[in-house]
């Protein structure tokens, strides 16, 4: 099935707001085997919505808009479409009414006049519950073909897409005799490597070149790694999974201890389900990454189990004061170094009674780089139990992007002390210095 997608709004059009709507509905029903065949961006002009529907339906038939269904005097999505579909604006009562009736009960107030406007649609609409937000969107239907309407905020595009609109399209396809066995999807799937450069895993997979058994392979560098993308298209769902799978189990062979993860997987989470699963604590000493590290770890729902906590030892006093880091350690090997990064892992795993100790001390710049260590050096050290490994990485990238890349090592060094990993290359392991034990 083919659909075409308008997406409406001023900001958009201003590059005020990103159209992350469009990328999220083309994805999931690629899914369901429906392609986008065609993608518009218009304002809030009610002119150029009309053009717009008028065109794709004209076209192709079948049309779904986000955006311009709120309450104010800029969404005007659904007087456009009125006048599209040369029909009247009705006050659709009952959906009034109970949005009515919940704003009651939430605030304790009445609903402001404003909110009914939101309620004035095309004549002979049926109207898509929101169930995340007050704006209710239509499926209009004539002898040209549909439009459905969602709202622009993400949150409530996305449950509308998935309660309301993918059933409809759905059985739009079974009544046309395609289901969901017959048709055929994109599907992709995507190993997440860390600590690895895109030539490295390309070397790893000399042989394969653009594909995997057949199945177009993508390299996607970014600030967590370099992500490898598998895509399928035109075969079944069944079909698609079982050929990804195979190439997936080929990636993972060759490019080994590198792949942490599959997808949306984020690092800092599976770090907690490995020291979960040992029953172990982590707590972490930062200088230049300034808590983006205990930001990560605790931004995962239930990581209060695992995290104890931190400290954010930027100025060395702190580190000396806060973490037992000996000042002379610092006075003989400068504030990133080795030793350092070392005695504030170790300090903190000490001082908080946790298991697992991680130390970050680096140049985030663009100030303060030297001849010796240049922006970008980062020492990160990581005390599990006593014995402490270290590792200097010179990361690339922009301050924001080298503190980000920091945190993702010193996760990654976690990971692959406890997957006893030993192919882990620019190591240095030791016992923690005695020197540094808490006073
Ligand atoms: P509301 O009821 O809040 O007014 P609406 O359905 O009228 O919602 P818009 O007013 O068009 O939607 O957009 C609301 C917000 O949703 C925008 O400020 C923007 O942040 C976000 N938004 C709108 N369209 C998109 C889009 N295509 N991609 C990502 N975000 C969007
Ligand atoms: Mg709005």
């Amino acid at each position: 099935m083919d659909l075409e997608l308008i997406t409406i709004g001023d900001e958009l059009l201003l590059g005020f707001t990103v159209d992350t709507n469009a990328a999220h509905i083309a994805r999931t029903l690629a899914d369901l085997g429906i392609r986008i065949t065609r993608r518009a961006t218009v304002g809030d002009t009610p002119s150029d919505i009309v053009d717009a529907v008028h065109d794709a339906l004209a076209r192709t038939g079948a049309v779904l808009t986000t955006g311009g269904l709120g309450p104010t005097a800029d969404d005007r999505t659904h007087e456009s479409l009125a006048s599209a579909f040369a029909r009247e604006l009705v006050l659709e009562t009952a959906a009034r009414d109970a949005l009515a009736e919940r704003w009651q009960r939430r605030f304790g107030q009445a609903m402001p006049e404003s909110n009914v406007r939101q309620f004035m649609l095309p004549a002979g609409a049926e109207v898509l519950i929101n169930r995340h937000g007050s704006a209710p969107g239509i499926w209009l239907e004539n002898e040209t073909g549909f439009v459905a309407t969602m709202p622009g905020v993400p949150r409530e595009m996305k449950g509308m897409l998935a309660e309301e609109i993918v059933p409809r399209l759905i059985a739009r396809m079974a009544a046309r005799g395609s289901t969901p066995d017959t048709a055929t999807v994109v599907r992709s799937r995507t190993l997440r490597t860390t600590g690895i450069s895109e030539s490295a895993v390309a070397d790893h997979l000399a042989e394969f070149r653009r594909a995997v058994h057949d199945v177009p392979l993508s390299y996607l560098p970014g600030l967590d790694g370099v992500d490898l993308r598998l895509t399928l298209s035109g075969h079944t769902a069944r079909d698609a999974d079982a050929r990804l799978e195979l190439a997936a189990a080929t990636v993972r062979q060759r490019v080994g201890s590198w792949v942490y993860g599959e997808n949306d997987d984020d690092l800092a989470a599976l770090v907690l389900d490995l020291l979960r699963a040992h029953d172990h604590t982590i707590a972490v000493a930062e200088s230049c990454t300034g808590g983006l590290l205990g930001g990560r770890l605790t931004a995962i729902p239930g990581s209060s189990s695992q995290v104890l906590g931190g400290v954010i030892a930027y100025d060395n006093r702190i580190k000396v004061e806060q973490l037992g880091v000996p000042a002379d350690l610092i006075a003989a090997h400068g504030a990133v170094s080795e030793p350092v990064a070392r005695a504030m892992a170790t300090g903190v795993r000490q001082r908080f009674g946790a298991h697992v100790g991680i130390g970050i001390t680096g140049i985030a710049g663009p100030g303060g780089g030297t001849p010796e260590k240049p922006v970008g050096t980062v020492w990160v050290a990581v005390d599990v139990d006593g014995t402490v490994h270290a590792v200097k990485p010179v990361l690339p990238g922009d301050r924001a992007e080298i503190r980000f890349r920091a945190t993702q090592i010193g996760l990654d060094r976690v990971r692959r002390v406890y997957g006893q990993m030993a192919d882990t290359p620019g190591w240095t392991v030791s016992a923690a210095r005695p020197s540094v034990v808490a006073s």
